[in-house]
């Protein structure tokens, strides 16, 4: 036998009882966040599912036993009034795309699902100027029509970076953002996801900035970090978020799910 073809068998077997021990391992308790931005059909990179993979996660949840909640499961849960069920799973859209309605929500509706929509109000109706992008928003009329399942959050107000901006700079963007939607009689959930997913990491200015959002109506703010949260201690104002990027693979997608990013 040639003296490379062990260490090759060698490998191979090592890979394959790791993909068996991962596939075997339960799913990390706690409750998970999905983050998609654009749903557009046949497209597939780092913010775009297409539509027919984002039709595959949505099965893929249903009959891996996940529990699909809403905004305002996870708001009653922060608020103790209520628990979660096991696994359960939040799915938001950033940025409030007209793609949204066109392409996620007949896939959502088709199979009886909630998701959350973060909103950049400054731009509602005009386009994701933040990226010199040309892709359309939803509109004030579209956003009040959207169905029950649908409810909607701050995403602030102009998509400003908040781990780099002044704290008065900040407290002003969440007025604005709040009195945008309360003007648009647009009823949301006092929820925020940064923009970038970007928070002061110094702890003392984020805990300025939390003392803004709690004297607003935030009662919840969400960064990305990929990974699940967990039910105890509950986290409010750093809930985590799980990137879902049409660039991965479904095996990909079905391992961040179960663990996080590993
Ligand atoms: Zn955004």
């Amino acid at each position: 036998m040639e003296a490379y073809i062990i260490p090759i068998i060698l490998a191979t077997i090592i890979i394959a009882a790791l993909c068996y021990y991962f596939a075997l391992l339960p799913a990390r308790n706690g409750f998970r966040v999905l983050m998609y931005h654009h749903i557009k059909p046949n497209q597939n990179d780092g913010l775009c599912v297409s539509s027919q993979n984002f039709e595959k996660h949505l099965t893929y949840l249903t009959q891996s036993n996940y529990h699909i909640i809403s905004g305002s499961d996870l708001y009653n849960h922060l608020k103790s009034k209520s628990k979660l069920p096991e696994n359960s799973v939040l799915i938001t859209f950033d940025d409030a795309y007209q793609n949204f309605v066109d392409h996620a929500l007949p896939v959502l509706n088709n199979n009886k699902m909630p998701a959350m929509v973060f909103v950049p109000t400054a731009y509602i109706g005009g386009v994701n100027e933040w990226d010199h992008g040309q892709e359309p928003l939803m509109n004030a009329d579209t956003l009040k029509s959207l169905p029950t399942n649908i409810e909607l959050a701050i995403h602030c107000h102009k998509h400003i970076n908040y781990g780099a901006s002044m704290l008065n700079v900040v407290e002003d963007d969440i007025t604005s953002a709040e009195r945008t939607l309360e003007s648009l009689y647009i009823k949301y959930i006092p929820f925020l996801a940064y923009p970038y997913g970007a928070f002061p990491r110094h702890e003392k200015t984020f805990g300025l900035m939390k003392s803004i959002m709690k004297s607003r109506k935030i009662k919840a703010a969400f960064r990305i970090g990929n990974k699940i949260n967990p039910l105890k201690p509950k986290p409010k104002y750093l809930i985590k978020r799980l990137d879902i990027r049409g660039d991965e693979n479904f095996l990909a997608f079905k391992r961040k799910v179960k663990y996080g990013k590993l």
